[in-house]
């Protein structure tokens, strides 16, 4: 079945086909700045990456031009449209309704619609790019993943917070966390490298990427994740805080005069490693550049997001009384050996044996960087959020 995946943000849309028997990807790219005027990147799998200049008032015609170069004669990948059998979309905040993928029908729209206070930036965005699939491709089977799915069976202790009871009950404010389908596709596959049953596995998850997370997956499922209502809360990452003390906001409106609305924008995007390293960069390699040649602010941010990946591992063994396997996926956990390693640095107590040498080997690509006997084995996992999608997508539709 060739699948189409979207992911769609409020101004592009990342486009991935993939052929769920082979798990090949035929096609893929992104339409970007929907609204404005309107760009297309389009590659086929082997064939040449074409950028065009296209007219995007709306997500419809930016869907179109994907179809359309999908189905070029010249340089698509199928034939007509009838090829692409189903679409998987990424959808942001499934609240406490969806503990897994569905098929979209018109009440999971509606439900979805529901949780759009809980990502306002992110679900309302996502259902156009849905409505602009349903438009263009009638007939065609739907399928919804979440990113907060995966986290649902986390227990009351791990997702609600220390706040009365009554804004969980009138605004369902909890713990939800986000990076679901990535975390559930890295554990599953570090199951397999252990040699293990997933059931039967205590796996602690760092996707760190430029939003980070990191999650403790006891027996194949999420018990605690440290992304919260929304993806603020917990690491440290490129441009967003993290946990801080939340008396840090009134602090900082009287001191620099800004509203709620000014400081929940400076935690979000002039935080992190971009703030600590004084708007520096939000980029781990622009950071540990200029950390390497003495820049002393760039120095104290890597410290500060290693340090706090280390302390949400040690508060994972804790939840799972234990720990078989940590992981490291997406942009820095891939491809940074010097994160990793500033990381690794402080799981000696663990029984683990970190192999520097395999660690300086992994860019991008699967392998171990625990030593032989290691007590506790660490692995790099690339992750694969659109194939993952895809399996969805199959598996409900078969
Ligand atoms: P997201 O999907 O959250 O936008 P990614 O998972 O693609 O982010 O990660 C992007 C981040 O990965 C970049 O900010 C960059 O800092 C980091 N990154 C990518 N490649 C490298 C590398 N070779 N070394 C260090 N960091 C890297």
């Amino acid at each position: 079945m060739n699948i189409l995946v979207i992911n769609c943000g409020s101004s592009s849309l990342k486009f991935q086909l993939i052929n769920s028997d082979s798990e090949e990807v035929l096609a893929k790219g992104l339409c970007e700045r929907i609204g404005i005027d309107g760009r297309l990147t389009y590659q086929p799998a082997g064939g040449v990456k074409e950028v065009s200049e296209k007219a995007m008032p709306t997500h419809t015609e930016a869907i179109a031009y994907v179809i359309d170069a999908l189905t070029n004669e010249d340089t698509g990948v199928v034939s007509s449209l009838s090829e692409i059998e189903a679409v998987g979309h990424r959808l942001v905040h499934g609240g406490e309704k969806f503990a897994s993928s569905v098929i979209i029908t018109d009440e999971v729209k509606k439900a979805v619609e529901e949780c759009n206070d809980l990502a306002p930036l992110h679900n309302p965005a996502n259902l156009i790019g849905v409505a602009a699939c349903e438009k263009l491709m009638p007939g065609t089977p739907m399928v919804a993943v979440f990113d907060t799915a995966f986290h649902q069976t986390m227990p009351e202790k791990a997702y609600m917070y220390g706040l009365p009871y009554e804004y969980y009950e009138k605004y369902k404010v909890r713990r939800y966390g986000f990076h679901g389908t990535s975390h559930s596709f890295v554990s599953k596959r570090a199951a397999e490298l252990l040699g293990k049953s997933y059931e039967e596995t205590k796996t602690i998850v760092c996707h760190l990427g430029n939003g980070s997370s990191v999650s403790a997956v006891l027996n194949g499922k999420s018990v605690d994740t440290s992304m919260g209502l929304t993806p603020l809360e917990g690491l440290v990452m490129g441009t967003r805080c993290g946990d801080i003390d939340p008396a840090i906001m009134e602090f900082l409106a009287q001191k620099e005069g800004l509203d709620i609305v000014g400081i929940t924008k400076v935690l979000n995007k002039e935080s992190g490693v971009y703030g600590l390293s004084g708007g520096l960069s939000s980029d781990f390699r622009d950071l540990a550049e200029a950390s390497s040649e003495g820049n002393e602010k760039a120095r104290i941010a890597l410290e500060v997001f290693a340090y706090r990946v280390a302390k949400y591992i040690g508060s994972y063994v804790a939840a799972m009384n234990g720990v078989d396997d940590v992981v490291f996926t997406a942009g820095i956990g891939e491809n940074s050996c010097l994160i990793r390693e500033m990381i690794c640095k402080y799981l000696g107590y663990l029984g683990f044996e970190f192999d520097a040498e395999q660690n300086n080997k992994l860019q991008g690509i699967e392998g171990e960087i625990s030593k032989e006997g290691s007590k506790v084995r660490v692995f790099v996992i690339p992750t694969n959020e659109e194939l993952a999608i895809a399996r969805e997508t199959l598996a409900l539709l078969s």
